[in-house]
């Protein structure tokens, strides 16, 4: 592991405005992982200084390859991660993060992805950094400072980023939104309808690889390799000109994963040459803007005493039926003053 400040191994405190900045500019991990807890505190003096922070590394960002990875659990996302990323560490000499993004579950209150090691070989890497994040819940499985996460990345030196997220909720959009490329991992034969995955993701999609194309495997996989590539060809083509392709690997043998990896390049390729990167970028910045927005009112209405002191309540009664949720959302919404507008940004 490279060497980090003493000062960042000293416990939980947090650090000064300064040696977060020079620490992920440095590209110290300890540092690193240290920022992106205090970006994804919910405290309000951390959210000010992760503000600062942001402002502060924002020149030094949006210079990685970004590739957004879904699919269902069991598709062998975090073996494909693992056979990816040390190729590109490996291969192609390349410095990678990796955000996983933990589905805390609702309904189980446990975990999908759970405290297993992942990743094992890509975790030994002192080119990988791989950071989980718990989603509490936001998007359906996509943690709340998911891009600010990467952007801390960036300025920490890291020219690939992959975002992980499971093929639930509304994750995917949300993923999308972040990636410059998004891939879909598929398995063959689990049926001819998509695997519970929703047709709405494969219009997203700009590649998708068969995994598990291995032993008695291998026949069946590229027989839906083909199947797909018909598939997506009935899509209308994106802006950009590029029709999404479907490639087959083994994440287990790592065979076909060069291809996966030359075809995220050859899509960068295009997306450089039509000048659409810069789009892609600032419809992500939008998206970002209303997600902060919609998060920052939402935390905003939950902290004001009156709402608070009356939504145990509100929920207990909707629970039992004595209320509707309607009439309980308008009595709260109803109770809420928003604060007085804060000043606007610097010039
Ligand atoms: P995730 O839940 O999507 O992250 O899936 P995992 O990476 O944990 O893989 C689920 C299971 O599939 C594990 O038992 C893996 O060993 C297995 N697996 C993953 N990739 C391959 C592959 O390419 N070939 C075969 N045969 N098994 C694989």
């Amino acid at each position: 592991m490279p060497s980090s400040s003493a000062a960042a191994q000293a416990g939980g405190r947090r650090l000064p405005l300064s040696q977060y900045v020079e620490g992920v500019l440095a590209g110290d991990r300890v540092v690193l992982a240290r920022a992106i807890t205090l970006v994804e505190s919910r405290l309000a003096a951390d959210a000010e200084k992760a503000a600062h922070l942001l402002d502060l590394i924002l020149p030094h960002t949006g210079k990685s390859r970004r590739v957004g990875i879904t699919g269902v659990p069991g598709v062998g996302k975090s073996t494909f991660i693992d056979a990816l990323g040390m190729y590109v560490i490996r291969d192609c000499g390349e410095r990678l993060a990796v955000l996983t993004v933990d589905p805390s579950s609702p309904i189980s209150g446990g975990s999908i992805l759970g405290d297993k090691t992942r990743m094992e070989r890509l975790s030994m890497e002192d080119g990988a950094f791989i950071r989980p994040s718990p989603s509490g819940g936001h998007l359906g499985g996509v943690a709340r400072r998911t891009r600010e996460t990467i952007l801390l990345c960036e300025a920490a030196g890291y020219r690939n980023v992959f975002i992980e997220t499971v093929g639930v909720g509304q994750s995917e959009t949300a993923v999308r939104s972040m990636s410059d490329f998004f891939l879909l991992l598929m398995l063959a034969g689990a049926g001819d309808e998509l695997q519970g995955i929703k047709r709405g993701i494969i219009e997203m999609i700009d590649g998708m690889a068969i995994n598990k194309a291995d032993g008695d495997n291998l026949t069946k996989a590229e027989r839906a390799r083909m199947e797909y590539t018909s598939a997506l060809h009935l899509f209308p083509p994106s802006g950009d000109g590029w029709t999404p392709r479907v490639l087959c690997c083994s994440s287990l043998n790592r065979t076909g994963i060069a291809e996966i990896w030359q075809m995220v390049l050859d899509h960068e390729a295009q997306l450089e040459a039509s000048g659409r990167i810069a789009e892609l970028r600032t419809r992500g910045a939008l998206q970002w803007m209303d997600d902060l927005i919609s998060m920052g009112l939402a935390d905003l209405f939950r902290a004001q005493p009156t709402v608070a002191g009356r939504l145990p309540a509100l929920r207990r009664e909707v629970r039992d039926g004595l209320v509707t949720p309607l009439a309980a959302s308008r009595e709260l919404l109803g109770l809420f003053h928003p604060p007085l507008p804060a000043k606007p940004t610097k010039k």
